[in-house]
């Protein structure tokens, strides 16, 4: 018989055990080790059956058991401790605390801290117990939480809660990729919803066409010190086709996805608002949009603005922008989120999702250069006052991709800048890691403790328990994935010698767009095999990952894996696992020698997965790309060599391929195998040691949400009290300029210019110059500009490149002139330009606007 619905009973606790329900809902306890030893002591064997999940341990813990422990004084008073542990962190003081007290401190500093930021995601991966994620993106979101918790940062995150999140995979017989989608209960996830003084669930609403409301329920889950909600559409209230809204991740068509999307943008903003009345949390000052999938929030902002504040769409669109972050993900134009206009249209045409918001102002701020679609990245970036890539890669990359919208400028001043991703240093590194050389200081100067007593042996020796785990664990589910494609346990007895807990272990796992590049492992298979079966110095290779249900060509590419590992002269060197998920990816990090990544230079915006392995002390074999770009420093691993600029894409493969083969037949087996006496390969331990120590601070989320609060929150919160301050003064002067510019801007004009040197002929470096220009402002004033003298290299086609830019000073009569160094020898060249200028843009680009002489 299949259960028509499933639901879950709560157990209720023995009075002197209640702590342990808090301790069981605050997801503090995924990266709380003596939380969660407390709990595999409540029964060891339930524990390990519920995979480590504190509220199915405590609904299937027998009655007796909790009486018995109900009674014990010693597991009492340890469960006080934790509690109360649990308590102090939840309360304390911590990093952002004191910073803020420093700032009060030095007002002249300028920034504030906000009293609450919006973090708004469409997936967020915290724990495998909340399945709500389908890889990096999600993760990295969960991370930003769980370090902003560690540092104090008041975060609000948002996002939906789907039925049945992102799906797990498994195998057919012939190695295709197969999906479930389990559907999850709320109610026996640790959640809470949000109600009524009545117990009725508080619902948000937003208007669909046709008359129709789509409600949906909120869920909060409690990341350390941080809310996280989530919105869920599956509630009888609605129409059968909106409770659909939020069944899965990525799983729909553009209806649908459009559909989520305004409920994650609108919705969001609209439960963030509810929690804030019913809690007394303050309301956010600054809304960070991690992607452009949530970007619709800007428009409710908008919305509330107009309607409540009396402002016009262009006053409340200044006042919205200077409290937005926007955090772009994708390098690869195809990445980016586009609907049909007609789409956009028939949402937010009718008048009722967002009363008193044009359709048409929405529609322009998704316009890109097809005129049919509607970009959300674009609308992100014209939402936002600041923006960043994820690494300083990627934040050039994103100069470059999205320039086209800062006409007239040179790449590097387009305003997106970067912060680099990191990850949450007590989710991913091995207790032991830990433990030995102790966690990195979250709360304070990052930096690892004591790294020097730590001798090779004992650390290599930690390693190699690192990897006969990882061992286990790749047999126990080579096993299993056997099984489920119908293979019975007689032909399994192989699978018990799968790997060996000696040999050099290299890890690949992530999600199977093609830019990653699951398989160019096997562009040249006999070379693999001769890696695999090395007599003196063999590899073993462990791949997983997942390819969108929707992608016939990624599935095809963990078939030739699945393939080639069939094979059985190799299956015992090579594996693949099915279902990658945090808990899968936790062994791989842990375990792995090294951590192998080689997509298509410079389409990986960042990657996270290598820093994980980082912080155990594997060491990356990887692509110069994204993160690896910038932290690679010749000691802590490997830069596979790229054929940048070889355009034949297959050409391309086979040489980084067999850069790939080389390095590891000639520099990482050798290393690895190369033992001293003892058995310890010293040199190995060297760049172990290097990276652990370097690379352990560097990629940590908590130094990246730092970043975050220094380089954006605050500055954010700064423009947006300015532009809110006396009845949104700021707003309206900004939007008057806005308008000002744009109308005068066509007839703004360099009339004429010249650049004269006194002294030698031809001048000498560092020799004064003067550049003079007379503008034509059209009736702007002359403080509503910047005009700038332009100065710099010249190349052949007369493109200037190493530009000085010096502001001149006005004579009053239109006249401009500037006195200044010449900044190098040889060609030179220069030129005049014209910026808006107002002190409550971020940056002189801001507006796009710049008017160049000639
Ligand atoms: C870290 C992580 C990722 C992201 O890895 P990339 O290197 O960015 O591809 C994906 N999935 C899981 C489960 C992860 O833990």
């Amino acid at each position: 018989m299949r259960a028509l619905r499933r639901f879950t009973v709560r157990a209720s606790l023995p009075e002197p055990l209640t702590p342990l329900g808090m301790l069981a809902t605050n997801l503090r306890w995924t990266w709380h080790p003596p939380t969660q030893d407390l709990f595999a002591s409540v029964d060891p064997d339930v524990w390990e059956r519920v995979g480590g999940d504190p509220l199915r341990l405590l609904a299937e813990v027998s009655a007796e058991r909790l009486e018995k422990l109900a009674r014990d004084e010693n597991f009492l008073s340890r469960t006080r401790a934790v509690a109360d542990d649990l308590r102090r962190y939840l309360t304390a003081p911590r990093w952002y605390q004191r910073r803020q007290d420093e700032l009060a401190h030095r007002p002249s500093a300028g920034s504030r801290l906000p009293a609450s930021i919006a973090y708004f995601s469409m997936e967020f991966g915290v724990t495998e117990a909340l399945p709500n994620y389908s890889g990096g993106l999600g993760v990295l979101a969960g991370d930003h939480l769980k370090a902003a918790s560690d540092l104090g940062v008041p975060l609000v995150g948002v996002g939906l809660l789907y039925r049945s999140g992102y799906f797990r995979q498994s195998l057919s017989a012939d190695g295709w990729q197969v999906e479930h989608y389990p559907v999850i209960d709320p109610s026996g996830l640790p959640l809470e919803l949000l109600t009524e003084p009545s117990g009725a669930p508080i619902l948000v609403h937003v208007a669909m066409p046709a008359g129709r409301v789509l409600r949906a329920r909120i869920w909060k889950a409690q990341v350390g010190r941080i809310p996280l909600l989530l919105l869920d559409s599956d509630v009888p209230e609605n129409d059968e086709d909106l409770r659909g809204v939020t069944d899965r991740l990525y799983g729909g068509d553009q209806d649908h996805r459009i559909r989520q999307e305004i409920l994650a943008g609108v919705g969001g903003v609209r439960a963030v608002r509810t929690y804030c009345e019913l809690t007394g949390h303050p309301q956010p000052e600054v809304f960070h949009t991690n992607e452009g999938h949530a970007g619709f929030l800007g428009l409710e902002r908008i919305r509330e603005l107009v309607t409540t504040d009396g402002l016009d769409f262009d006053e409340a669109l200044a006042a919205v922008r200077a409290g937005t972050v926007f955090t772009t993900h994708t390098p690869v134009p195809a990445g980016i989120d586009r609907f049909p206009v007609d789409l956009v249209q028939h949402y937010f045409g009718h008048g009722e999702l967002l009363p008193g918001i044009p359709v048409q102002r929405v529609l322009a701020l998704g316009a890109e250069d097809n005129p049919g679609l509607f970009n959300m990245a674009n609308m992100g970036l014209r939402l936002a006052q600041r923006a960043n890539g994820v690494s300083k890669l990627h934040g050039r990359v994103s100069r470059e991709m999205f320039r086209g919208l800062w006409p007239g400028f040179d790449t590097d001043e387009v305003p997106i800048g970067s912060v680099t991703n990191g990850v949450h240093g007590p989710t991913w590194a091995a207790r032991e890691i830990s433990k030995l050389i102790g966690e990195p200081d979250v709360d304070g100067p990052v930096g690892l403790r004591g790294m020097e007593p730590v001798s090779d042996a004992l650390l290599w020796e930690l390693r190699c328990g690192l990897r006969a785990r990882l061992v286990e664990e790749v047999r126990r589910r080579v096993r299993a994935a056997w099984r489920q494609r119908g293979a019975s346990d007689l032909e399994l007895g192989w699978t018990d010698s799968v790997f060996d807990p000696d040999v050099l272990t290299i890890g690949f796992a992530r999600r199977v767009p093609t830019y990653k590049r699951l398989t160019l492992m096997l562009r040249n298979p006999d070379r693999l095999r001769a890696l695999l079966l090395d007599p003196k110095r063999p590899i073993q290779v462990v791949v997983a990952g997942k390819s969108h249900p929707a992608d016939d060509g990624g599935k095809a590419l963990i078939q030739q894996i699945v393939r080639f590992a069939d094979d059985p002269e190799v299956r015992a060197r090579i594996a693949f696992l099915p279902d990658y998920d945090m808990q899968l990816a936790r062994y791989l990090y842990w375990g792995c020698d090294v951590w192998l990544n080689n997509p298509l230079r410079p389409l990986e915006a960042c990657g996270t997965s290598g820093m994980k392995a980082a912080l155990n002390g594997g060491l990356n074999l990887s692509i110069r790309d994204g993160w690896w770009d910038e932290f690679f420093d010749g000691g802590n691993g490997w830069a596979i060599p790229t054929a940048d600029g070889v355009s034949d894409a297959n050409r391309r493969d086979d040489l980084e391929a067999a850069a790939l083969y080389d390095l590891i037949a000639t520099q990482v087996a050798p290393l690895f195998y190369d033992r001293g006496e003892d058995g310890v390969p010293a040199r190995w331990m060297a760049m172990v040691r290097h990276t652990l120590a370097t690379l352990g601070p560097g990629v940590q989320a908590g130094r990246m949400v730092r970043e975050y609060v220094d380089s954006y929150y605050a500055p954010a919160a700064a423009s947006a009290e300015a532009v809110r301050a006396d009845g949104y003064q700021g707003a309206k002067q900004l939007a008057e300029f806005r308008a000002r510019v744009r109308a005068a801007w066509p007839r703004v004009r360099v009339v004429d210019s010249d650049l004269s040197a006194g002294g030698a002929s031809p001048p000498l470096l560092g020799a004064p110059v003067t550049v003079r220009a007379q503008v034509d402002l059209a009736g702007l004033d002359p403080s509503d500009v910047d005009v700038q003298a332009v100065v710099g290299k010249v190349a052949e086609s007369g493109e200037l490149h190493d530009v000085v830019t010096t502001s001149m000073a006005e004579d009053g009569h239109g006249g401009y002139a500037v006195e200044l160094p010449l900044p190098h020898a040889g060609s030179l060249g220069y030129t005049v330009r014209v910026l808006p200028q107002h002190g409550l843009l971020a940056t002189p680009a801001e507006l796009g606007k710049v008017v160049l002489a000639g």
